[in-house]
């Protein structure tokens, strides 16, 4: 079978002081969170997801918050900037916004057709909100500050930065089923299944620049969508005898996921859409408490005594 993701399931970035990350995240870019969780490879530090209502694919970053961690560079092998579809005409009122609440920005600027805005979280990993006059039928989380007809539909592209993106661009069309869908100023837009917000990476060369290092305010990897198990096994055993070095199908409670590194450097994961989010909590409590999978339950006192205190807005 070959291997075709439908387009983004999330991006995972590493941040420092969790408090401050749930607050840029709750209360400025208006996401929901959707998982308050650990990191399952180190139970003493969160792992904080926020997306839309349901905490949809497509719509998720997550976040590994160590306090105290030095900031990361923005370089080749590396995910540079993660994108989030808003509607046609709302970058103005954004604008406005992150310079009310003190968030650094850029000024918009119209790119392949699309009006973007860059902004800063407060760790520097860089974002852009993106408006597309391809329509983004993706219902926001309208119960968060930011009024429906402006809010997040869910994630727009991902950027990664190549010192040569050949045999980037070879991995995306030749063996994950993506086409190029735009190039021009040494940006290539690759478009997976139907394409479209939510379905889309931006390829960026840049030779001259120095390699990316992974810290605060960095992404640590991005996930493509499998839709269900058969196809993600069957797309592990494609990638394998293609010669890819993929882990084995890792239980990360909400998805099922294989990781492998693009030959830039670049961690990429599939992951499964199913159980999702309201697997140990009903979607109308998603991210109000502390969840645990089964294996950490029996240790949740001593997990609960070493995390940071959290307040949710
Ligand atoms: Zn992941």
């Amino acid at each position: 079978m070959d291997v075709r993701p439908s387009g983004l399931h999330h991006v995972t970035a590493i941040a420092g002081d969790p408090q401050r990350n749930v607050d840029f995240y709750l209360q400025v870019l208006g996401l929901r969170l959707v998982k308050r969780t650990v990191n399952f490879d180190a139970p003493d530090t969160y792992h904080l997801y926020y997306g839309d209502e349901a905490g949809t694919p497509g719509s998720i970053l997550t976040f590994f918050p160590w306090p105290g961690a030095p900031r990361g560079r923005r370089g080749t092998g590396q995910t540079t900037t993660v994108g989030f579809s808003v509607p046609e005409g709302s970058l103005g009122w954004w604008a406005d916004r992150l310079r009310a609440a003190g968030v650094e920005s850029e000024e918009p600027v119209t790119r392949a057709g699309e009006d973007v805005l860059a902004l800063y979280d407060p760790d520097g990993l860089r974002l852009e909100l993106v408006a597309s006059p391809s329509p983004d039928t993706r219902p926001p989380w309208e119960s968060g500050p930011v009024p429906g007809d402006r809010a997040v539909r869910g994630l727009h592209a991902v950027t990664m930065s190549e010192g040569g993106p050949d045999p980037t661009a070879a991995l995306l069309t030749d063996r994950l089923g993506f086409r190029l869908a735009d190039e021009g100023d040494g940006r290539f837009r690759f478009a997976a299944g139907d394409g479209g917000p939510g379905a889309l990476v931006d390829v960026v060369a840049q030779p001259a620049a120095p390699r990316g290092l992974v810290a605060a305010g960095t992404v640590h990897h991005v996930a493509w969508r499998a839709p269900d198990d058969p196809a993600q096994e069957s797309w592990r055993s494609a990638l394998v005898a293609s010669g890819i070095d993929v882990t084995p199908i890792l239980d990360r409670r909400y998805f099922h996921s294989i990781y492998f590194r693009e030959p830039g450097g670049v961690l990429f994961e599939i992951a499964t859409d199913n159980p999702g989010f309201a697997t140990d909590e009903p979607v109308a409590e998603l991210g109000t408490g502390l969840r645990l999978p089964p294996w950490l339950e029996p240790e949740r006192a001593r997990i609960e005594a070493a995390l940071p205190e959290l307040k949710i807005p």
